[in-house]
């Protein structure tokens, strides 16, 4: 029996263009693709590959599926959207392998991607361009109340932030809870940019400054970028100055 390997890939933000050579090589090697529906829908059918879509929040279970697949020798690709070590299934994989001391010395490789709020800056000028930090919005792994904390100190705090997972069909109230903490700590001309199906054929970018801002304008394939205190526009473009002027 040859033996197996598991590698967590990120497929980017969505663009073919945007998937790294190393992840294109692991692929046409791979047996096996472990992933959810819509991202095993965007890795092309071969003779010879099996691929296993299974429905979003059993991460953990998907895991444990890889593990066991490469015990018996497969050659296994995990696919996450964008980076598989941010909001995905890296850290799923780590936590099943937590659990199963057994097959802690399978061969496990992370190839990284593109994340989705560096597809989305990169598009709309450099609105990341100073300190800034991702916060996830979904409450599926952690309480709103815990959401809403490091919301409200990350605006405290002067950074520029990255809003993934900001608005779902079963949690539509949240995003707005969200802009009203961002209305009690920044000031109106802040701006936002909500950056949709980024490198795909429906992309679309809308930069508005925070008091036109509405929680309707996100959705779950949206990532929202909120400036700091001196991000601006210079054209058509926004960027966020490199230096912190007293
Ligand atoms: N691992 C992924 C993030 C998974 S969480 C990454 O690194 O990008 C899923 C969230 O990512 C979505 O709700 C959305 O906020 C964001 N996202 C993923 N792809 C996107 C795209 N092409 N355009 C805009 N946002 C995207």
């Amino acid at each position: 029996m040859t033996a197996g390997w598991i590698a967590v890939a990120g497929l980017g933000p969505g663009s073919a263009a945007q998937v790294t050579p190393e992840v294109t090589a692991a692929l046409a090697e791979a047996t096996d693709v472990v992933g959810y529906i819509p991202y095993v829908a965007r890795v092309a059918p071969r003779a010879g590959l099996t691929l296993h879509a299974s429905d979003n929040r059993v991460e953990l279970d998907r895991a444990r599926r890889a593990l066991e697949l490469a015990a018996e020798g497969a050659r296994v690709v995990i696919v996450s959207s964008g980076d598989p070590g941010v909001f995905a299934m890296a850290s799923a994989l780590f936590e099943a392998l937590e659990a199963c001391p057994e097959r802690q010395n399978i061969d496990i490789r992370i190839l990284p991607g593109i994340t989705a709020m560096l597809a989305a800056a990169a598009r709309a000028g450099a609105p990341l361009g100073h300190d800034f930090c991702a916060i996830n919005l979904s409450d599926n792994l952690k309480p709103f109340a815990e959401v809403e904390r490091r919301l409200r100190h990350a605006a405290r705090g002067g950074f520029a932030m990255a809003f993934y997972n900001p608005r779902s069909k079963s949690r539509p109230h949240q995003f707005g809870q969200a802009l009203d903490i961002l209305r009690q700590e920044c000031e109106p001309e802040r701006l936002i940019l909500f950056a949709r199906a980024v490198s795909t054929p429906e992309e679309t970018l809308t930069c508005v400054p925070l008091a036109e801002a509405s929680a309707e304008m996100a959705d779950m394939r949206t990532v929202v970028i909120v400036g700091n205190a001196a991000t601006r526009r210079v054209g058509r473009w926004v960027y966020t100055p490199r230096s912190v002027t007293e």
